[in-house]
């Protein structure tokens, strides 16, 4: 299976000429563990970070937070984690990416054929959406309680440095207030929101 190419470079890792064949992932190409995700073949490490994306987009969506792209700049820990790791799960899949996507047309044909032959495994396009680790379809209100406790918590300890910083004079107090009064009103929008999806999934 182990194929030494004479012209193998071992110090540029993109592959020379990565070509879909059927069978393949559509998107990078690989034949390892192949199956069907959103209707098109896929290996199981493209699922995992497309799974890693869907996760952290589920928890911003579920938040009302700001899309995913960008810096990765959040609010807290839970966020900072999806954010990040969404990140390296889009920059490992565009590492990947084919250079050319290969026809829908060929794609579904492969499918079928090897459909016919149960190479594939065909799940129905709903339960491919449903990821293997906590899929989270309606709002879990434990975890809204608990992201609202820690934001209060977060609120209590921004308004006494805000007393604080308002009790002091001089530049750096001046700044430290007025960077105390954004970091409030980011925590205020996040309750807003959390409480927007609160009611939404109550009712
Ligand atoms: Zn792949």
């Amino acid at each position: 299976m182990t194929t030494t190419s004479p012209h193998d470079t071992a110090a540029d890792d993109t592959p020379v000429t990565r070509r879909w064949s059927p069978g393949g992932c559509v998107w990078c190409g690989s034949r390892t563990d192949i199956e069907i995700y959103r209707d098109e073949p896929r290996c199981g490490e493209c699922r995992e970070h497309e799974n890693t994306i869907d996760a952290a987009r589920r928890f911003i969506g579920m938040y009302g937070l700001r899309p995913l792209g960008g810096a990765v700049t959040s609010d807290d820990d839970e966020e900072l984690e999806h954010r990040t790791a969404a990140r390296s799960a889009r920059a490992a899949l565009d590492r990947v990416r084919l250079p050319k996507r290969p026809a829908a047309a060929d794609v579904r044909k492969a499918s079928a054929r090897a459909g016919a032959s149960a190479a594939v495994r065909t799940t129905p396009s709903r339960s491919a959406s449903a990821a293997p680790s906590g899929a989270v379809s309606t709002v879990d209100v434990a975890v809204l309680a608990d992201r609202v406790t820690g934001l209060l918590e977060q609120l209590t300890a921004i308004e006494a440095g805000i007393a604080d910083a308002e009790a002091s004079s001089g530049l750096p107090a001046r700044a430290r207030l007025s960077d105390l009064q954004r970091q409030r009103a980011t925590v205020m929008s996040t309750l807003a929101a959390l409480e927007k999806a609160r009611r939404g999934s109550a009712g």
